[in-house]
């Protein structure tokens, strides 16, 4: 199928200009498969910083980034100024921006848009809380989300959709991988019927949630996970074994 793999780091509001050297420096090390393409999530005041000292093979990645260009939105980054500091990445959508800043769908899926008409490549978050899993809801909540990104883009190649059920991240309760793998397929084939069967062939899928050195491998071996987004782990030595599950 050919979609390349891609694992994400999302540091969230965690680093120090100490931590971050000591991250960058077993980055360097790695060594870090080739196949695999890893995209670091930087808090916003050390993007510049991490993009100046990153390695080569590591991209970039804001947190978050608004749907204006520029203007009254006191705290707020646009594409525009992710671009002219060279980061090309942006992951929206995460859980805690839905959960803790109340980010509706449609918000999230105006921004993904607006990144992507700027030149920004996206990581767009989705994934169901315990209550909804409890529900049976995990596919519908899912599809809602991924709709609303629908109904806003026509051109999803510069989009990794992360799947993140919220009871797995942070929690060390990860998904099992047959758990990731049936709401990965069940997706996939509902963007075949939804969006086109092309693009649910290219699109990337990552999984994220409590994603260790130690579960990897066998998230990473199911056919339909094609990375992973990495919080608590990417801090750590770990995340290298994570990029390289796959090897
Ligand atoms: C995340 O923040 O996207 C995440 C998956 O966190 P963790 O790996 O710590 O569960």
């Amino acid at each position: 199928m050919g979609r390349k793999f891609v694992v994400g780091g999302n540091w969230k509001m965690n680093g120090t200009k100490a931590q971050i050297n000591e991250i960058l420096g077993f980055l360097k090390a790695g060594p870090l498969n080739a196949d695999t393409e890893v995209v670091i999530g930087v808090p916003a005041i050390y993007l510049d910083y991490v993009k100046s000292n990153a390695p080569a093979n590591v991209e970039v990645a804001a947190q978050n980034a608004y749907k204006a260009e520029k203007g009254a939105f006191t705290g707020e980054t646009s594409p525009l100024m992710l671009k002219d500091i060279g980061v090309n990445w942006v992951i929206l959508g995460h859980s805690e921006r839905r959960q803790i800043f109340g980010e509706s769908d449609e918000l999230i899926a105006e921004k993904v848009a607006f990144a992507l008409s700027n030149g920004l490549k996206v990581i767009a978050c989705i994934g169901e809380t315990l209550e909804e899993r409890d529900a049976g809801k995990s596919e519908e909540v899912v599809f809602r989300q991924t709709q609303a990104i629908a109904n806003q883009i026509k051109d999803w190649s510069n989009v990794v959709l992360a799947y993140e059920p919220v009871w797995a991240i942070g929690t060390g309760k990860t998904a099992t991988p047959q758990q990731a793998q049936e709401v990965h397929q069940s997706l996939r084939q509902w963007i075949s019927k939804n969006i086109s069967p092309e693009v649910a062939n290219a699109v990337r899928i990552q999984y994220g949630g409590s994603v260790t050195g130690a579960n990897a491998k066998e998230l990473g071996s199911q056919a339909d996970i094609d990375g992973f987004l990495v919080g608590g782990a990417s801090l750590k030595p770990e995340f290298v074994s994570i990029v390289n599950a796959r090897q």
